[in-house]
């Protein structure tokens, strides 16, 4: 009897073992076969392709700190040419296709610039020496540059000053590629007048998904120039792009202005950006806002003096939410004397609180590069390497005041867990052009929404509850939003955010990435 228990034990145990083996080699997707990585080894990029787990395990994570993809590989090209010999390999040769991912900084939230079992081409080991930023001229573009898709856009900033010119269109924080940001659309203050990024390029080079390398433009492959701006990497690696500059101007002139009114502040906000035609004087050159609290004060205190700081307080403490626009007029020797008087006939029919205005005068650099002085003090206090719940919408001015009362009102004040930057600002549909890939709603006016996060690692998830809550609200409410850096996990959510252009995205999908090789971690046509 005692004999036939330990039998039946033994016997279960060997079951158990045999069930575990047979799961885990389910589990395990190994779409690079033994045989597949001896190929991959005899390809002239052999000695640049990295499978040794410091390598995969430094591609596995990104900005956000919530999703973890481990790759098979790793590919660090010295050269455009090193990355066609890796996607035509997996699109002519590979009897079993994987996945490919351009990973410029990996600044994503959601795992965007992974590639699950795949290859993450690693942009930055492109370097800055081969394909950097040349500054260039001609008679129909003016001042232009080429810059390799590699290149981080403070470096694009520091070798245009060298010509005394520089882009037009920025984003908040300068240490991102441009191929990251013409893959999103890339946004700031300047968006309202200039256009995002994506709206400031002339042509690229790419590799597609078929390992093909072309150069677009408007007029030269224009399918794929369209379909790449905004595209979230499906369609090709952006390996340069060129794009448009302005003169740089020297100083700034930076002003913050307090409202209680969330009426008051759209109004003038509004009215601010109307004035938007790139030679006009009396227009800013930068339009932002935020959302002021005692709970994210850390993000927003920095701008104002000690003195001030205490007066804001008070402010705060009195109506627990405050709204702060941002504006800035750029100068250079030749507006030196007049841009006081013009930034005073632009400011001086506002609402905001009395005696809450506050200026600076800075340098141009110093303002654009405003971000990495504040990514350094949280570096500084071990801050900034933890996960990053963000949430960016793109609602409509027609329900930006439902918005106000159903998501900072309902939810933000009341769950009291918003910690980090709020941003609110509008933007000018008109200066998008609609066929690129990037996705804004259908209305003259947007605003940009953007929940910039930052959690413990053990409750992120708190955070993405109320980021959850705020779509539900959204989604309840009829209030057609579009998410910026958008994350979605099902074709129908997908479809739901391209809307009428969900067909022409797939029908470039098919164009020049048939094989579904390229930015797996978007998770558009890659579902789990
Ligand atoms: P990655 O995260 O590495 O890649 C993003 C996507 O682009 C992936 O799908 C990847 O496969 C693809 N990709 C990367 N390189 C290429 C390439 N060369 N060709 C084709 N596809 C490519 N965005 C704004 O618009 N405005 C802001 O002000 C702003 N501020 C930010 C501040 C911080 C602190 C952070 C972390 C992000 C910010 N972002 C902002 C978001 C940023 O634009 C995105 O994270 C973007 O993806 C750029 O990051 P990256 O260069 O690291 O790209």
């Amino acid at each position: 009897m005692a004999q036939n228990h330990l039998m039946a034990s033994r016997c279960m145990i060997i079951l158990l073992i045999m069930m575990s083996l047979l799961l885990s080699m389910v589990c395990q997707s190994k779409p690079l076969t033994d045989s597949l990585y001896h190929k991959l080894l005899s390809l002239p990029i052999a000695d640049i392709l990295h499978v040794d787990s410091e390598s995969t395990r430094a591609a596995s994570v990104d900005f956000g700190l919530i999703v973890r993809e481990i790759p098979a590989a790793v590919l660090r090209p010295s050269c455009p040419k090193d990355i066609v010999t890796l996607v035509a390999f997996a699109y002519n040769e590979s009897s079993i296709p994987f996945t490919i991912s351009a990973r410029g900084c990996s600044h994503s939230i959601q795992g965007q610039a992974m590639a699950p079992d795949g290859v993450v081409v690693d942009m930055m080991s492109l370097g800055n020496k081969r394909r950097g930023t040349t500054v260039l001229w001609s008679w129909s573009l003016g001042h232009y540059a080429d810059v390799g898709g590699q290149q981080l856009w403070i470096d694009v900033l520091e070798e245009t000053l060298k010509h005394g010119v520089a882009p037009v269109s920025w984003t908040d924080y300068l240490y991102l590629t441009v191929g990251g940001t013409l893959s999103n659309a890339g946004i700031s203050g300047e968006t309202f007048r200039y256009g995002p990024q994506i709206s400031n390029v002339y042509e690229m080079d790419v590799i597609t998904g078929t390992g093909d390398f072309l150069t677009c433009s408007p007029d030269k492959n224009p399918e794929l120039f369209y379909s790449v701006l905004g595209g979230l990497g499906q369609f090709g690696i952006i390996t340069r792009a060129r794009i448009a500059l302005g003169q740089a101007p020297k100083r700034v002139k930076w002003v913050r202005m307090l409202y209680s009114d969330f009426s008051d502040f759209t109004i003038d906000q509004e009215s601010l950006i109307s004035h938007h035609g790139r030679d006009q004087d009396e227009a800013l050159d930068y339009v932002e806002g935020s959302l002021l609290m005692h709970r994210n004060s850390d993000s927003w205190t920095s701008f104002f003096s000690l003195s001030d700081r205490l007066r804001l307080m008070s402010l705060v403490t009195e109506h627990e939410l405050l709204y702060c626009i941002e504006v800035a007029k750029f100068y250079d020797g030749r507006t030196q004397t007049t841009v006081d008087k013009a930034l005073e006939i632009i400011l001086k029919d506002l609402s905001h609180v009395p005696e809450f205005m506050f200026e600076k005068d800075v340098a141009y650099v110093d303002f654009l590069n405003r971000v990495r002085v504040e990514e350094l003090k949280l570096r500084r206090q071990g801050l900034w390497n933890v996960p990053h719940p963000w949430l960016n919408l793109f609602v409509p001015k027609s329900r930006i005041a439902d918005f106000n009362t159903g998501v900072f009102n309902n939810i933000v004040l009341k769950k009291n867990i918003t910690t980090g930057l709020v941003l609110i600002y509008p933007m000018n549909n008109d200066k998008w052009d609609d066929r690129m890939s990037a996705v804004i709603p259908d209305e003259d006016v947007f605003y940009t929404v953007g929940f910039l996060h930052s959690s413990g690692f053990e409750d992120w998830q708190e955070f993405d509850l109320q980021n959850k809550e705020v779509l539900l609200f959204c989604e309840n409410n009829g209030i057609k939003v579009k998410q910026y850096l958008p994350n979605y996990n099902t074709e129908r959510e997908w479809m739901e955010h391209f809307g009428s252009k969900w067909r022409t995205f797939q029908e470039s999908k098919a164009q020049f990435d048939p094989k579904m090789l390229l930015s797996p971690g978007q998770r558009i046509f890659n579902h789990n």
